[in-house]
């Protein structure tokens, strides 16, 4: 497990860890916009008094695009499974024309759009390929999928990054800036328990629908249970979380929402699963055990669908199956030790917030940050400390902009990026562990996780580009044709990968 969780209940727990990274880069090249040649000169060309002349020009013209097309649809489709496609690639490159006509398929049994939030804690993506997962691959295959995973926000932690898809904000915008914190000012200190309406900001899915006048419900989410607005997690619709409830009895509630009138059915609801995470800590990604937690998995989305058929509604349900960050292994030769720091600057463990994989500090206010950030990084590439060419140390507001980890006092002045798979700690000790971690940097491809969409509003058999989860908020409010809270993700994403209504 990792060394920062926080257990509050018996049972699995909302799972996390933390991490931080520096190397990173996915590559920000902009997507390969095909260029539309279409235009060739012939225009210029002269009347000439042949005809057939004419007609050898035309010809080639024609040829000539045919051949443009064909390069410009070649390239497009290579281009999928190269350098990990960012969101300024989505952003521009939005739908494929044959997706463009689609139109979303008319609800057969239910009177509204209905959403289903799923999220599988600490789902890798990849992990789908782990088992032959038949239910996860009914999805896939007909749904819309991002192809190469979905981008967690920084840090790739279990609370900020589910209370970044269900409001759309960057955890600096929403308030969650890690699993535990302290606020500067008062001195309280956020715990992955901790309901007080105070620390969570923005406007999740659930008050957004109930603002509107329809219903939510909520089986387990980070944040849910917080009294916000118009929502006050009534208890009809609102479980209050405990990590002991059996998986099938979480699937089976969901189910039940359909049994009721027609017209009350809520039209948001999540399922939260703690697995494969938990596993993931414990053994790392790649180990039997996380294999049989998938295929657990699997198995729950298919009581999902059976359940959904038997009421005849599947086909009219929108299910949005994610997760929250991926997971990589670490060990115990991967380690970096704050207390080799000493002959440069003492570091004492009152200051570090959190350690790893997000290493955040808060220096006594007499200390300038500054000074402890020159020194941190004098020593860490000096080549004199154990492995201190895997970590970084920033001063948030240098951090790379792509992070958007800055613009909240509540987030400590100094961050540390570590190395993938590489782990802080204060001092030596016997411990020894090897196991899996996340929080790192979300440029890393092992912090991704899946995307799968189906149902009415998501086109089948379509493969859609990475993007950051902040996109799922207004995917959401644009299914129930509700208008969503000012977010950070972008307007027109939801048209770009969901089918028009009829
Ligand atoms: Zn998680």
């Amino acid at each position: 497990m990792g060394s920062d969780k926080h257990t509050h209940l018996p049972g699995p727990t909302y799972e996390d860890d933390s991490p931080k990274q520096s190397t990173a880069l996915l590559s920000f090249g902009a997507g390969s916009a095909g260029r539309d040649d279409r235009s060739c000169s012939c225009r210029s060309a002269r009347i000439a008094s042949k005809v057939v002349f004419v007609s050898l020009i035309l010809v080639t013209c024609v040829a000539v695009s045919v051949a443009v097309a064909f390069s410009f649809l070649f390239f497009s489709a290579a281009s999928s499974p190269g350098p990990a496609p960012v969101i300024s690639i989505v952003r521009n490159s939005p739908l494929s024309p044959v997706v463009a006509d689609a139109i979303a398929r008319p609800l057969k049994k239910l009177k509204k759009d209905v959403v289903i939030l799923i999220s599988s804690d600490g789902f890798r993506f990849g992990y789908q390929f782990k088992a032959t997962l038949p239910n996860i691959a009914r999805l896939i295959a007909n749904g819309t999928e991002a192809e190469l995973g979905l981008i967690p926000v920084f840090p790739t932690l279990t609370f900020p990054n589910h209370y970044a898809i269900v409001t759309g904000l960057y955890p600096a915008y929403h308030g969650i800036i890690d699993n535990r914190f302290v606020d500067p000012n008062s001195g309280d200190v956020f715990t992955m328990a901790s309901h007080e309406t105070k620390w969570w900001l923005g406007e999740p899915l659930w008050e957004t629908v109930v603002n509107h006048g329809l219903s939510a419900a909520t089986y387990f989410w980070p944040g849910s249970e917080v009294r916000k607005g118009s929502w006050d997690c009534p208890e009809k619709f609102c479980r209050h979380y405990n990590g002991s409830v059996p998986f099938e009895e979480r699937v089976d509630s969901v189910l039940e929402y359909f049994d009721m009138d027609n017209g009350e059915v809520p039209v948001f609801m999540t399922l939260y699963f703690e697995d494969p995470d938990h596993q993931g800590h414990q053994v790392g990604p790649d180990d039997p055990q996380i294999t049989e937690a998938v295929i657990r998995i699997d198995s729950m989305i298919g009581r999902l669908i059976d359940g959904l058929e038997k009421r005849g509604v599947f086909d009219d349900v929108n299910i949005i199956m994610v997760g929250d960050h991926g997971m990589v292994g670490t060990c115990d030769k991967k380690l970096i030790f704050l207390d080799d720091l000493v002959d440069w600057i003492e570091i004492p463990a009152s200051w570090v917030q959190s350690y790893s994989p997000l290493l955040a500090i808060r220096p006594d206010s007499s200390i300038s940050p500054s000074d402890v950030v020159e020194k941190m990084n004098e020593g860490l590439s000096s080549g004199k400390v154990e492995n201190g060419m895997y970590l970084k140390v920033y001063l948030k507001e240098d951090l790379p902009e792509r992070l958007h980890y800055s613009a909240s006092e509540l987030i400590p002045p100094i961050v540390g990026l570590v190395a993938e798979g590489f782990k802080v700690e204060q001092k030596r000790s016997r411990h020894m562990e090897c196991g899996g971690s996340h929080g790192y940097d979300n440029a890393f491809f092992s912090m991704r996780t899946i995307f799968v969409g189906h149902g009415p509003r998501f086109a089948s058999r379509r493969k859609i580009p990475s993007f950051e989860n902040i996109q799922i908020y207004n995917i959401v409010t644009s299914i129930l044709g509700i208008k969503g809270a000012p977010n950070n993700g972008s307007s027109s994403f939801p048209e770009s990968i969901l089918l028009s209504k009829p």
